[in-house]
């Protein structure tokens, strides 16, 4: 239902909303991983010799041993059907930004008729789910389709509870028969190793002699708008592109910060416990919540976890969200931009390399030398930023995200690294080759000896900055919110494999050339930072001489679209970067060219053939109606000696004409299809179709300023941010 009787009854139905049922709130202890095949329940259902073997490959990624898959089948099974669950779902992540489950049945039914319930180690290990219409980027041709799902022993199993019934979920990888990865997990996996690999290198250069597995971990801050359902489903735009394609600001908006960090509205708080309830149940640390900056908008983050149990927890983290809201007559919007003049929203990615021997790597330490270790790391994550960047920037290019970057409220397009002062201090120093040390401490030659303890930063300092060190990790901040956070954390492991690869050749063949360890640590990071600096930088970032000086001076790339952004994806030096380090072969990647643009397009041709109907079928009718009520009226008042003026019917038939003229040229422009290459499509969707649904939403804009309030077709911009 549309229309303007939608409107009205939209907000009665808020309005004589009648609050959820109480409910006892559950004890953490009762609550926490109770949906979740954990460690601990393995450790009691397994034979001791079993368990050992599991745990060797999910702790140290020891290759499965085949003959446990048997007895770990049989545990999780029955440890699934005690939580009622009567079917299995290989779950697996493929390119878009989704979650996909194939389900099957324990059931078997024998020659007398009778059922029992079974699940093999076989089927524990690997699925096949059809899966052909997944996008696969001309990896598959249809006659030879089959994907498979392989079992990801290193992230949980979990119960995924509907209100009638249960369902056991086991993390998967999804590859093709020929062993190409269709799916995001299977690139992020090699990307771990592969950066773990490298990590090893420089870690034993540096003396240690025993060096656990090192892992990448994910805290990820994740923001949504939540709008009452009642108008969402009166808005086509909102109901199947995620945002608004029309609309005039509200009279308030975001100006006040008077939402931010605000008091949470009860019947948000009901929901967000609702939420976080089901969070503690599949093991997901939730663990802060607040009102964001624009009405209407929130954030939850969960503690950090490793990077792969992180991302399928952030994949659960948003079906939790969007399923909870329908429960409560909400819809979470996790488009990153769905109202046009305020916020939009971000998903913060907050990463990290460690181990269990040395600790978190990009935690400097208290001493000068666990300090040099930390600088190396985090003089890896620099040079992987400078050499990278403009593969981060189309890590995270999607049709949606481009709303957000450089609009003055979210890191620009260009990749530049936050270090704050301290960090950038030393830096500098080691660059001109003196370290003073502390700062009364004098100059001194270049030393080891000389590095300064470094304060703990909380180093949030910087909003403006796409790439962030705060403290002990890095932040990525440019990532969209309604993304899968695999494809950022796969480029940030990779360029950090790639550039302590190149520290560890470095220090080397430094040491080759006669320097003791520490010379050979700070020639490293001298010639490092020579060649890399550029990237560092802690003005700004939003600001115009920003954005000319890090092109002109410092030959940073400004990609401002995704079309600009997703054709690096073909550049030699990210094909051998990707296929050098084993995450990513040239099939692969070309595929994902492939679908990441048809992905582009597709979304941009989504919304400009809602913006044509929407304005033809809502708008127009809307503003035909006003024009003939208002000119009857003004004629009819003529008749009795009342002169009203022309001007409102002369503005508003203009702007009406004007605005379907722009449709007709948006029309003609979604018609064409003769596009030599997806590079010329993309851009010609940045260049063309976009303004073109700019100018028709300009013009609209203006009519809803004019024309009576009961006539607007569509839930206004006040109604759907500020009436929960
Ligand atoms: P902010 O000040 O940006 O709101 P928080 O202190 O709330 O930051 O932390 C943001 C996220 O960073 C949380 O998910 C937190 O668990 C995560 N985080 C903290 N330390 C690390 C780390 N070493 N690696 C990855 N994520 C981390
Ligand atoms: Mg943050």
């Amino acid at each position: 239902m549309t229309g303007n009787t939608a409107r009205v009854q939209a907000v009665q139905n808020i309005t004589n909303r009648r609050p959820m049922p109480a409910k006892a709130p559950e004890s953490l202890n009762s609550l926490w991983a109770s949906d979740v095949f954990t460690l601990s329940k393995m450790k009691e259902s397994l034979p001791k010799e079993v368990f050992k073997s599991l745990k060797k490959t999910i702790e140290a990624s020891a290759e499965l041993d085949v003959s446990v898959a048997d007895v770990v089948a049989l545990a999780m099974k029955d440890w699934a059907l005690s939580k009622g669950a009567l079917y299995y779902a290989h779950v697996f992540y493929p390119l878009t930004n989704a979650t996909a489950e194939k389900h099957d049945s324990f059931i078997s039914v024998q020659s007398d008729g009778s059922v029992i319930s079974e699940f093999s180690g076989k089927v524990l290990v690997q699925g096949e789910p059809d899966g052909s219409s997944f996008p696969n980027g001309g990896i598959r041709s249809t006659f030879e389709a089959r994907g498979y799902t392989a079992w990801d022993v290193t992230s949980p199993a979990y119960i995924m509870p509907t209100d009638n019934g249960a369902t056991l979920c086991i993390p998967t990888v999804f590859v093709s028969w020929t062993g190409e990865a269709l799916d995001k997990k299977t690139p992020l996996l090699r990307a771990n190793a592969a950066m773990n690999k490298a990590a090893q290198r420089v870690l034993s250069f540096l003396g240690h002699a025993d060096i656990a597995p090192v892992n990448s971990s994910c805290g990820a801050e994740q923001e949504y708008f939540l709008v009452d359902a009642n108008f969402v489903n009166s808005r086509p735009d909102l109901l199947l592109s995620g945002r608004t394609l029309f609309g005039a600001s509200a009279a308030k908006g975001q100006q006040f910060d008077d939402h931010y960090f605000g008091a949470i509205p009860e019947r948000i708080q009901v929901y967000m416990q609702d939420v976080e309830e089901q969070l503690y149940r599949l093991g997901i640390p939730a663990k802060t919540r607040h009102n964001e900056v624009a009405p209407g908008q929130f954030e939850i983050a969960p503690f950090f976890e490793s990077a792969n149990v992180a991302t399928d927890h952030q994949q659960l983290l948003m079906t939790v969200l969007k399923n909870t809201a329908k429960k409560h007559g909400l819809v979470c919007l996790l488009h990153e931009k769905p109202f046009k003049g305020i916020n939009g929203s971000g998903k913060h990615v907050n990463w990290s390399v460690g181990n269990a021997t040395q600790g978190n790597l990009l935690d400097p330490g208290s001493t000068p030398h666990s300090n040099s270790q930390f600088l190396l790391f985090c003089g890896a994550v620099i040079r992987g930023v400078h050499k990278y960047g403009p593969l981060l920037r189309a890590a995270i290019a999607t049709a949606s995200n481009d709303h957000r970057l450089g609009a003055n409220e979210a890191p620009p397009a260009i990749m530049s690294v936050y270090l704050g002062s301290q960090l950038d201090n030393v830096f500098e120093q080691i660059s001109n080759g003196k370290i003073t040390g502390s700062l009364n401490a004098g100059v001194m030659d270049l030393g080891i000896n000389t590095l300064p303890v470094f304060n703990k930063d909380s180093g949030d300092r910087n909003r403006t900055s796409p790439f962030a060190f705060t403290g002990n990790r890095f932040e990525f901040r440019a990532v969209g919110s309604g993304q899968s956070v695999a494809g950022p954390l796969v480029t940030m492991n990779t360029m950090l494999a790639d550039s302590l690869n190149w520290i560890a050749d470095t220090l080397e063949s430094n040491k080759a050339k006669g320097d003791d360890l520490d010379t050979a640590v700070l020639n490293t990071l001298k010639e490092l930072i020579d060649q890399h600096g550029a990237v560092v930088f802690g003005g700004n970032g939003y600001s115009a001489e920003w954005h000319k000086m890090a092109v002109e001076e410092r030959g940073l790339a400004n990609l401002k679209t995704s079309a600009d952004a997703l054709p690096v994806l073909k550049e030699a030096y990210i094909e051998e970067l990707f296929d050098k380090l084993g995450v990513l072969s040239p099939v692969e990647l070309a595929s994902r060219f492939e679908i990441y643009s048809e992905q582009y397009i597709l979304a941009i041709e989504v919304e400009a053939k809602l913006v044509v109907s929407m304005a033809k079928t809502g708008i127009y009718p809307a503003a035909v109606k006003y024009l003939s009520d208002l000119s009857s009226t003004i004629t009819g008042l003529k008749n009795t000696g009342v002169e009203l003026g022309n001007e409102s019917l002369a503005l508003i038939t203009a702007q009406l004409t004007s605005m379907m003229k722009t449709v007709g040229t948006l029309s003609a422009a979604l018609a064409k299809h003769d596009f030599a290459t997806p590079e010329e499509h993309m851009q010609f969707c940045a260049k063309t179709i976009r303004p073109l649904m700019d100018e028709v939403r300009e013009y609209a804009d203006a009519l809803e300023g004019e024309i009576a309030d009961e006539l607007w077709p569509y839930p206004t911009y006040q109604e759907m941010l500020f009436i929960k």
